[in-house]
C-alpha cells in the first residue's frame, strides 16, 4: 500500500501543503504502507531548483521521511511519449492549433459554452479537421496540442466507469466534464491529467490522496487509465486548509509559508496543530 504527496516546485510550501502531506503519510503509516513524494515539475517556465530544494528542507523540518527516489516528472518524458502513442494507436487524440484567442472567440460568438472544472470548454473546432488539413497544418510548422476525444473514448470503452473516494463513496466517471482535454502541448510534453495517471501506475499507488479541489480531475482519469489498461487504485479527496478570510490558500501567500512560519518561531508541532493533526 503506497500514497503519495506530489507538489509542483513553483512555490514555498503552504499549510496546505502540510496537511496534504501529513494526511498521505498517515494514511500510509495506518495501512503499514509506504509514503512517497513526487515532484510535479513539468511545466518548466514555473519550476525553480530553490523550490526543488526548499519542499525537502520543509518536509524534513515537519519531521516527514519518505520513500528514496524521488520520482521527477520531467525526468520521464518517455514514459508519457509511451502514453500517448498508446492512445493515438486507439485513434483518440487529435492535433488542435487553435489559439487561447481564437476559443476564446469562438466560444463569444456561439454566445456561451458549457463551463468544465477548468472554465468554458473546448467548442471542438478542430476535431473535425480532415487529415490532410491537419497533415498541411503540421507540414507548415504551426504549433499544435493533442487533445482527447471524450465522446468517442467513452464510445469506444462501451460502459460506464466507476471509481471509489473513501470519504466521499462511489461515483460513476463522467469524464465529459473536461471536454476534450489537452494531454500535451508542444513546450509541455505532457498535461498534468496524463502524468499524473501514468506516474500513479508506475509507482504502484494503491491509494490517491490530493484535495477536494481535484476530485472533478478523477472522473477523467478513470477514464484515462481504463483507456492506457492501468491499475485503478482508490482515492480519497481531503479538505482544504483555508485562510482567515476562508479563502483556500494559494502559493503566492508567501506570508503563509511553512518557511516563513519557521522564520517567525513556529515549532512543527504547532504547523501540525495549526492543520488541524493533533496527535501525531
Ligand atoms: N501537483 C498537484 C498539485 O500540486 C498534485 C496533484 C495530485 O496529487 O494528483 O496540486
Amino acid at each position: 500500500m503506497r500514497t503519495r504527496f506530489a507538489p509542483s516546485p513553483t512555490g514555498l510550501l503552504h499549510l496546505g501543503h502540510a496537511f496534504a502531506a501529513g494526511f498521505a503519510q498517515r494514511e500510509a503509516a495506518q495501512a503499514g504502507g509506504e509514503f512517497l513524494v513526487r515532484l510535479e515539475d513539468i511545466d518548466g517556465t514555473r519550476n525553480r531548483p530553490e523550490y526543488e530544494t526548499a519542499i525537502f528542507e520543509d518536509l524534513a523540518w515537519l519531521g516527514l521521511s519518505w520513500q528514496e527516489p524521488v520520482r521527477k516528472q520531467s525526468e520521464h518524458f518517455d514514459d508519457y511519449r509511451a502514453a500517448l502513442t498508446k492512445l493515438e494507436a486507439q485513434d483518440l487524440l487529435y492535433p488542435c492549433f487553435c489559439t487561447r484567442k481564437e476559443i476564446q472567440a469562438e466560444i463569444a460568438s456561439a454566445g456561451q459554452a458549457p463551463q468544465g472544472p477548468d472554465g468554458p470548454l473546448y467548442p471542438g473546432t478542430c476535431r473535425s479537421r480532415s487529415l490532410a488539413e491537419r497533415a498541411d497544418h503540421i507540414a507548415s510548422g504551426a504549433p499544435y496540442a493533442l487533445r482527447l476525444d471524450v465522446e468517442k473514448a467513452r464510445r469506444n470503452v462501451g460502459h460506464p466507469l466507476h471509481w471509489r473516494d473513501l470519504a466521499h463513496g462511489e461515483f460513476e466517471a463522467q469524464p465529459q466534464l473536461f471536454g476534450d482535454v489537452v494531454l500535451a502541448r508542444k513546450e509541455t510534453p505532457a498535461s498534468y491529467h496524463l502524468a499524473v495517471v501514468v506516474d500513479d501506475a508506475l509507482q504502484g499507488i494503491a491509494l490517491v490522496t490530493r484535495g477536494e479541489d481535484l476530485l472533478p480531475a478523477t472522473h477523467l482519469h478513470r477514464l484515462l487509465q481504463e483507456l492506457l489498461t492501468l491499475p485503478v487504485p482508490e482515492w480519497k479527496h481531503h479538505r482544504l486548509i483555508t485562510n482567515e478570510h476562508g479563502k483556500r490558500l494559494a502559493k503566492r501567500d508567501d506570508a503563509r509559508s511553512i518557511r516563513s512560519l519557521r522564520e517567525s518561531g513556529w515549532t512543527a508541532e504547532r504547523v501540525w496543530e495549526a492543520v488541524g493533526f493533533r496527535e501525531r
